[in-house]
């Protein structure tokens, strides 16, 4: 089976960045809600789709549709070439060093559950403690807690500080060799924290801990590069980054990857299969068990050529004006409450109102056409934190224009009133 080398990816975009320009480019955020125009402010559950991805998973649906991997045929050459040739630039983008290293997976998720349930698992035994964060999503705290129970292990957390970030004298001290892995965000999802997670790599690495690195909300707005920050692992989400839903990467490092047994047993991970015994296939293949997600990866290549074309300097110099922008309004209206005031943020604001329900903010919101999301945002630890029920969280992305931050100021002002 031919695999594609790693792309090396320009970092800089092919035309000056105009989000106007952009904007055109995604059909939905031209659509009306309630007859007002859409203001979407929902990026860090799921981004717009451009139409460079659209087109792209339509041109394989119509043209090229066929399985991967296990045909001579013309059209299955064609698939396995738009394939491969995406994953190939996935590892690029993420400066991997080799394409066999980026597994697709289903998502995030199921990324970090591939890790706990197979590294994990043969890693960690009774009495030790896998390290993960106050700040964490769920799906960077379940499948550790499943492991952790299953052998008999203690899940350790890291506190952060009012301000939401990781406490790092406590981090220190919580490092030693009973730690057998650590598990951390590089952006919160709903503080927008950016940890510094290439020194606690660093300092984890001292302990000879292996750590894996959430990056599902950091790969959307900022470049990343898997061998400068020298993580174990680094998982990502597709659809956070203008690709299909069901689609995600999970690097590692070729010596963890290759040590670790498969997850699941199927077609395309195995080499020779009898009655008596099967042999695995190579990476990547060995983790992807199955007919796999093709129009997802395909679409996922296209949300990366889209990302490239525009500019990944372009793209987080705009939303961090954009934030800044925001956080500077919202603080000028008596009675709003932000959480999260690390001054290393990405594109995500969660506050709330005076002492209105987040939902009745968010539902007031919605009629305005504002799309935010409201609740617990995965993180019902980090709000027993807060000591808050939920939060309104406006996120942006690389379409987010000052109008949308001002129609969002308005519709808080609105709620303000309603509930005065
Ligand atoms: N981690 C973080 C920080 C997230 O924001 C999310 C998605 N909200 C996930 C993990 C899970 O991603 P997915 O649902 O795409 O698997």
């Amino acid at each position: 089976m031919a695999e594609a080398e790693v792309q090396t990816i320009q970092r800089v975009g092919a035309e000056p960045f105009d989000v106007y320009s952009i904007r055109e480019r995604f059909p939905a955020l031209k659509r009306e809600v309630y007859g007002r125009a859409l203001v979407y402010l929902d990026n860090a559950a799921t981004s717009q789709k451009p139409q460079d991805v659209i087109e792209r998973v339509t041109r394989y649906y119509t043209e090229e549709n066929s399985n991967v991997h296990r045909g001579v045929h013309y059209l299955s050459q064609l698939a396995t070439d738009a394939y491969e040739a995406a994953r190939a630039r996935i590892a690029g983008f993420i400066d991997a060093e080799s394409a066999k290293q980026t597994i697709f997976t289903r998502g995030t998720t199921e990324a970090i559950n591939i890790v706990a349930s197979t590294f994990g698992r043969e890693r960690v035994g009774r009495g030790d403690q896998v390290l993960i964060s106050e700040m964490e999503h769920h799906s960077n705290i379940v499948p550790w807690q499943m492991l952790c129970e299953s052998v008999d292990a203690e899940l350790k957390v890291i506190p952060i500080s009012d301000e939401g970030e990781i406490v790092y004298d406590d981090f220190e001290r919580m490092l030693s060799g009973r730690v057998k892995i650590l598990a951390i965000p590089h952006v919160s999802n709903t503080l927008g924290t950016i940890n510094p997670i290439k020194e606690m790599i660093r300092d984890a690495h001292a302990f000879g801990i292996p750590v894996l690195i959430d990056g599902a909300q950091a790969v959307p707005h900022m470049q990343v590069d898997v061998q400068d920050i020298d993580c174990d692992f680094y998982c990502f989400s597709s659809h956070k980054m203008f690709g299909p839903t069901g689609m995600g990467i999970l690097y590692g490092k070729a010596d963890h990857l290759e040590n670790m047994p498969p997850h699941q047993g199927g077609g395309d991970m195995i080499e020779t299969v009898t009655f008596r015994e099967t042999t695995y296939n190579d990476l990547p293949h060995r983790f992807e068990a199955g007919t796999p997600n093709i129009a997802g990866g395909i679409g996922f290549g296209a949300a990366v050529d889209f990302m490239v074309a525009t500019g990944l300097q372009a793209i987080a110099a705009h939303e961090h004006e954009i934030l800044e922008y925001a956080t500077a309004r919202l603080q000028e209206i008596d009675g709003v409450r932000i959480y999260g005031t690390a001054p290393d943020k990405a594109s995500v604001i969660s506050f709330l109102v005076d002492d209105v329900h987040p939902y009745d903010a968010g539902t007031i919101l919605d009629r305005l056409g504002i799309a935010v999301r409201t609740g617990h945002h995965c993180t019902q630890p980090l709000m027993q934190r807060l000591g808050v029920p939920g939060t309104v969280r406006a996120s942006f992305a690389l379409y987010n224009t000052r109008e949308d931050v001002d129609a969002l100021i308005e519709g808080v002002k609105k709620v303000k009133e309603m509930f005065a």
